[in-house]
């Protein structure tokens, strides 16, 4: 297993690749981020897929992918290309093609760019259990050169460039034999149609490793990325987490995977996938790859290396860190899912406010609470309307961080009558500082969270050490040194485990801690998604706060919101939705919502909406249930990977999904 996947997991410095000429437009090298989205329009239908193209020209998609599943539709790019071209558009056109080296022999001719699935482009998926025999796998291998070839020579000779675009969930039966259903079966996938290519002189390749599941898809490409350096390969990165679903949820999925991936400096042209119209796509795009390119300009300028924090890259494991008792009934650390703390941005002068602001935010909300309520007290004299904030609150907040400058004589230890974070920044220098907090701590029956930077807790590993296990946080709102957020933090996790401190990690998503902070809501989103995705996916975290939101009520749910996205904590239903495309055989977006609408309350359930029957299925990965389009009109209901019902009008499929789930037993009434 390689053992490094980028320059520096601390400051972003962009991965070195070849340049791959897609048209007139230049991915990977020192060219910019390249963003790209996707038609969902009937291909053969040319007048509404050349209008989509312009659309998304028009906004910003500087290359634009069309399907082609089937030789007509493939033959319908001529068309499309040309009267494109005559509008005056120069963006490339790219051919997606699944199953059908027909269409792809087809799309070659008139596009700039094909996608192949390696996983079905001469396979077809049985989902079956086969042993190979190592003769068995070559002669397998043998047969994928002889299916390849003809696209690979082709696309040589006239100039075009291939992706090889691996999705998880769609891995031909060879490589789930031997690799499993796993991110180093997506590489090697890859691989396999790589080495073919390269066998006949061809390298204008792009590699893409998407999934549904963040972490998958973040593995899946360090792994491409490290398994590339072994081999000398340097093909560029097309990043994408795939049936994201819609709106924020999807919007957040989409910032873990690909944001933390280009915070590491890895990718050179990304598709946010949005079960929305295509074009909303692009503005997400644009917000991820702009903040990446300032990274990298930060990550130039400081390009010393510091060694590797003590994280696995390539697969999950939770940091082992200490039980910790916010209240006999909410416990963190490392056997408990990550906790939400959430900030009010109200003074304790006004301490009814702040009662009330999150007494009303609980009451609107049905199944997320706030398990800590961070304040700021400065000034002695509110330490009256901290206890009465305690008493109003009642056991609705299993505990109170009190972030403070105050000397710790003047802190209000006192008469909070519960569970107490005291939140105190510290710098090198201050030893006897933390030792009289920490003493204060353990006398007063109170945590300390130490906000801190890598380097102090190596200075000050003696007195962080003798604080008692269960007492002590430790937490970095500052970005330092130069590092971004999420190399601060995993600096800091490494500075902790030279020092054999096992105390807890809070992710704070903050102004300081952002790179690009527009007013929008959706840069809020996007900010704290990528600094939490890049740290959740390598098992760090045991809370979290979004203290970016201006409410608090928005800053509650976001926090719940990248949880899940990261897969670490569900409290409601997980959506896996595809983006559709000229194989959809239903109106996805309205279906998706109406879905949503019945099913939203069930916290333990995933179920998949993909608008075909040619990749649902084989797509939609993890899910619990499966709404897949089977013919026009006509849907099949999956439990699992498993078609249990075939052909429902869809007019009452929505209806027989419920059942189906009541079936399972997996129902709960709202
Ligand atoms: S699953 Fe959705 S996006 Fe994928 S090919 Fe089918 S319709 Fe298109």
């Amino acid at each position: 297993m390689p053992s490094e996947y980028c320059p520096s997991r601390h400051r972003t410095v962009r991965r070195l690749t070849r340049v791959v000429q897609v048209g007139n437009v230049g991915v990977g090298g020192a060219n910019p981020l390249r963003l790209q989205s996707m038609t969902t329009s009937d291909t053969e239908d040319v007048a509404a897929t050349l209008a989509q193209c312009i659309r998304l020209a028009e906004a910003g998609s500087e290359i634009i992918r069309i399907t082609a599943p089937n030789k007509a539709a493939a033959a319908a790019l001529k068309d499309i290309h040309r009267q494109f071209r005559a509008a005056g558009f120069a963006q490339p056109l790219v051919a997606d093609i699944h199953f059908l080296p027909v269409a792809a022999m087809e799309a070659v001719e008139h596009v700039e760019k094909v996608r192949v699935n390696p996983g079905n482009y001469a396979d077809k998926k049985k989902f079956a259990v086969l042993e190979y025999t190592d003769a068995a796998y070559a002669e397998e291998l043998e047969r994928l050169h002889e299916a390849f070839t003809p696209l690979v020579l082709r696309a040589k000779s006239l100039g075009r460039s291939l992706r090889i675009g691996t999705n998880h969930g769609s891995l031909s039966d060879r490589i789930m034999n031997r690799f499993g259903d796993s991110p180093h079966g997506m590489v090697e996938s890859a691989l396999e149609f790589i080495r073919i290519a390269e066998s006949h002189g061809f390298r204008d390749m792009i590699l893409s490793m998407k999934s549904s599941n963040p972490k998958v898809m973040v593995q899946a490409y360090r792994l491409a990325a490290a398994r590339m350096d072994e081999l000398g390969m340097d093909y560029p990165l097309h990043l994408g987490v795939t049936e994201a679903g819609e709106g924020e949820d999807a919007r957040i999925k989409s910032a873990i995977g690909i944001g933390s991936l280009l915070a590491d400096g890895l990718g050179d042209t990304l598709r946010v996938s949005l079960t929305e119209d295509p074009w909303f796509e692009i503005p997400v795009c644009r917000e991820l790859a702009s903040r990446a390119t300032d990274l990298a300009t930060l990550g130039a300028a400081s390009a010393s290396r510091l060694p590797v924090d003590p994280a696995d890259a390539f697969s999950f494991t939770r940091r082992p860190t200490d039980r910790i008792e916010l209240s006999t009934s909410c416990p963190a650390g490392s056997n408990e899912t990550p906790r939400v703390i959430v900030r009010s941005h109200q003074s304790l002068a006004d301490w009814q406010a702040v009662a009330k602001e999150l007494l009303d935010v609980h009451a609107a909300q049905r199944e997320v609470r706030a398990e800590g309520l961070l304040l700021r007290l400065d000034d002695p004299s509110h330490a009256a309307g901290l206890r009465s904030l305690r008493k109003a609150l009642g056991p609705t907040v299993p505990s109170l961080w009190v972030e403070t400058s105050l000397p710790v004589a003047e802190f209000p230890f006192e008469g909070t009558g519960s569970r107490l974070v005291v939140v105190k920044g510290f710098a090198a220098k201050d030893s006897a500082e933390v030792k009289a907090w920490a003493e204060a701590c353990v006398r007063h029956d109170t945590i300390l969270a130490a906000d801190v930077e890598g380097p102090t807790v190596t200075a000050l590993a003696k007195e962080f050490a003798a604080i008692p296990a269960g007492r002590l946080i430790l937490t970095s709102s500052q970005p330092q040194n130069g590092l971004h957020a999420t190399g601060t933090y995993r600096e800091l996790a490494r500075c902790a485990a030279v020092a054999k401190l096992a105390a807890p990690l809070w992710i704070r998503a903050t102004a300081a801690n952002a790179v690009r902070l527009d007013p929008g809501f959706q840069s809020r989103l996007l900010e704290a998604a990528v600094l939490a995705g890049g740290l959740l996916v390598d098992g760090y975290g045991d809370f979290l706060s979004c203290e970016t939101p201006a409410t608090t009520a928005k800053s509650l749910t976001l926090a719940y919101d990248i949880l899940q996205g990261a897969r670490m904590r569900q409290t409601k239903t997980e959506y896996v939705a595809c983006p559709s495309c000229g194989r959809t055989l239903f109106d996805i977006q309205s279906t998706t919502l109406k879905i949503k609408e019945r099913t939203g309350h069930l916290k333990s359930v995933t179920i998949a909406v993909m608008g075909c029957i040619v990749n649902g299925p084989g797509e939609m990965a993890d899910a619990d249930f499966g709404y897949v389009g089977g013919a026009p009109g006509k849907i099949n209901l999956y439990v699992g990977k498993t078609p249990i019902k075939f052909n429902v009008p869809q007019e009452e499929a929505v209806e027989r999904l419920v059942d189906l789930i009541k079936e399972k037993g997996k129902w709960e009434e709202a």
